[in-house]
């Protein structure tokens, strides 16, 4: 059955214990190590956690679990392009290999892992769900919590409560650490974002969490470098869902070219949503132009709010947000992925900013046309030059829509 561990840092060695660092440090695998002035080594990667040196022992256990009868509840039926998701998702799992799951933002990617999840409780697996951003923990916890009613789940991120015994983790990559050859099934969200991108750590937290016989499923709305490798190389087995569930097209960008961030040219569309109080998100390169272009905004009369990741209410506002309380919200590339509003219609001011990437440009453009009622948003990156990002992200959006005309 392998080891299926949970590891924690003590003083003194016993039985089921590690040195924390000998040649390389065992809690993450790194050999980044340093000697303090007690000249001691300690692991210079894994530093920001509770310290470890190699006075410091890794103490492993079984985690204690619970057999527990699991349901799964769905009110809804998927797609038929979900349906060839959710089916590759289940053969990998069932063939114990990778798989990675390359699927548009809105196609319902969470969904078509249920089928496996559950088998996966069935068997009386250990599960983990890594989601980079808390703010996408919490929604999906939502809707595991009725897809799961019999299941504990339990969130793994910042001073959350370990649950030892929890059924399912949903977890951000970085908490993997309290984890030694624990899981039979991870699904790594979004592995080609933030903080996944090149991130080694990160690589070897997720390999020293999951068993040596295990089924790792990547899944994300863009291919990074690093996934065009290793599916290139056949590391890991690859499927492409080119299509959202409501099946209509992705939605182009408009490219419209200004002077300037605070000319009439924005201006002028933006009045048209204040007034017939359709639903606008501005997305802006920068928390201070983000300041500067709500104050501009002020100046004209047009009511907008803020958020970015110093806001202190980001709940209430995205709450007050959902009920139509305001309908102009300005941010920053926080809101680039996961989170789904209704009606939505898209500006991105500056996108020939440099932080605006071919990935980010694709992760912002999935927000528009999420709905079946609203399919066919607004979308318009406004800027002074064309970059090759605009263009590429053009590209892919195009691309993903043909092939979804091929393979239907
Ligand atoms: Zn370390």
């Amino acid at each position: 059955m392998g080891h299926r561990m949970i590891e924690r840092v003590v003083r003194s060695p016993s039985s089921n214990t590690v040195k924390a660092i000998d040649e390389i440090c065992n809690r993450c695998l790194g050999d980044n190590l340093k000697v303090n002035h007690n000249n001691v080594l300690y692991c210079e990667d894994c530093y920001n956690y509770q310290t470890v040196t190699s006075n410091h022992y890794l103490k492993r256990k079984p985690r204690s679990r619970i057999k527990r009868k699991h349901k799964l509840n769905l009110k809804f039926n998927l797609s038929k392009l979900q349906v060839l998701g959710e089916n590759f998702i289940y053969n990998c799992y069932n063939l114990k290999e990778s798989g990675f799951l390359h699927a548009v933002c809105g196609a319902g990617k969470t969904e078509m892992c249920l089928k496996t999840i559950y088998q996966a409780l069935c068997n009386n697996e250990s599960i983990c769900f890594i989601i980079p951003r808390v703010e996408i923990i919490k929604q999906v916890y939502k809707r595991f919590i009725e897809y799961f009613p019999k299941t504990s789940i339990c969130c793994l991120y910042q001073n959350q409560e370990f649950v030892e015994s929890a059924d399912i983790f949903l977890s951000t990559p970085h908490q993997l650490i309290k984890f030694y050859e624990e899981f039979d099934l991870m699904i790594i969200d979004e592995v080609d974002a933030y903080p996944f991108v090149n991130n080694k750590f990160l690589s070897r937290l997720i390999n020293k969490s999951s068993k040596n016989l295990s089924t790792k499923i990547f899944i994300s709305a863009t291919l990074g470098e690093s996934e065009e490798k290793l599916i290139n190389t056949k590391k890991v087995k690859y499927f492409l869902i080119p299509s959202r569930y409501h099946n209509y097209d992705l939605v182009i960008p408009k490219f419209v070219k200004y002077s300037n961030v605070f000319s009439i040219k924005i201006i002028t569309h933006i009045i048209s949503y204040q007034k017939y109080k359709k639903r606008l998100m501005v997305f802006v390169p920068s928390i201070s132009l983000l300041k500067k272009f709500h104050k501009y905004l002020n100046d004209n009369n047009i009511n907008s709010r803020i958020i970015s990741s110093k806001t202190k209410y980001k709940k209430l506002i995205l709450k007050a947000y959902e009920n139509d309380d305001f309908n102009i919200l300005l941010t920053t590339t926080l809101l680039e992925r996961g989170i789904t509003f209704k009606k939505l219609n898209v500006f991105v001011i500056e996108s020939d900013n440099r932080i605006f990437s071919k990935e980010v440009l694709v992760q912002i453009s999935g927000r528009v046309g999420r709905d079946r009622n609203y399919p066919k948003g607004e979308l318009i990156f406004f800027s002074r030059f064309k970059t090759k990002a605009m263009i590429e992200a053009k590209k892919v959006l195009k691309r993903m829509n043909k092939e979804k005309f091929d393979a239907m």
